[in-house]
């Protein structure tokens, strides 16, 4: 496990406001042959990946195939490798997908989320010095406090946030510029999604993540809960 180093503060003080692209060559510089982007197909994430192949950025990409995403998100998936030559990765180590019948999601949805992403995710960074991911502050509360740089004391890594201090418009206006495919869904009333018997489409004025174990308490998959920082 990389330890803490001190600067990360001040270096995450130094990128804010930076461009994502800036701020992704940072931290590949950073951690050479050591950081890869969490991949969930999201417009975000569609934007990163957009971003690693124009700048040629040694970072690797891997996602964490659930077995239960859309198909359009299959498809997505091949169509960002189609368009970027970069291959997407899926992290080994979760359990296959449900078999007919199963509904584990609706038995215990975070033990489901823990063993399909969780675990997975931890096994995919275990070697790393720094993940990426495309959360933005706006998007949940939980996420308001992301930093572009910060310590993940959770998975005992860096975590890099490019786009945390865009908005949604900021996201979708660089996507439609440059023609990156997004997931169809989003068309269809979907603005945030993840497996298909866990996201519904959102409704007029609802939180763009309200789709999302719709009539459960549960918020987050448990890749994002707020990290403890290192006392400075
Ligand atoms: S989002 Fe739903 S189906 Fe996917 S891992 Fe979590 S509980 Fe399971």
């Amino acid at each position: 496990m990389t330890a803490p180093t001190s600067d990360v503060a001040a270096l995450a003080a130094a990128l804010e406001g930076r461009p994502p692209g800036e701020i992704l060559a940072a931290a590949a510089a950073r951690h050479p042959g050591r950081i890869a982007l969490a991949c969930s197909f999201g417009a975000e994430d569609c934007l990163l990946v957009e971003l690693v192949a124009r700048h040629r950025l040694p970072v690797a990409i891997f996602t964490l195939d659930t077995g239960h995403l859309f198909p359009e998100t299959y498809a997505l998936w091949r169509a960002l490798e189609a368009r970027t030559g970069l291959a997407i990765r899926a992290a080994p180590g979760g359990p296959p997908a449900a078999a007919p019948g199963e509904t584990p999601w609706e038995t215990d949805a975070d033990a489901c989320c823990d063993a399909r992403k969780v675990v997975p995710l931890r096994t995919a960074l275990a070697d790393l010095g720094a993940w990426v991911t495309g959360i933005r502050r706006d998007q949940t509360p939980e996420r308001a406090s992301a930093r572009v740089l910060e310590w993940d004391a959770r998975f005992g890594l860096e975590k890099v946030n490019p786009l945390a201090g865009w908005t949604s418009e900021q996201v979708w206006a660089e996507l439609r510029r440059e023609g990156v495919p997004v997931n169809p869904l989003h068309a269809r009333g979907y603005p945030s999604i993840g497996c298909a018997p866990c996201t519904s489409p959102s409704r007029p004025g609802e939180d763009p993540r309200a789709g999302r174990w719709r009539g459960s308490a549960k918020k987050e998959c448990g890749l994002h809960l707020t990290p403890r920082r290192p006392a400075s």
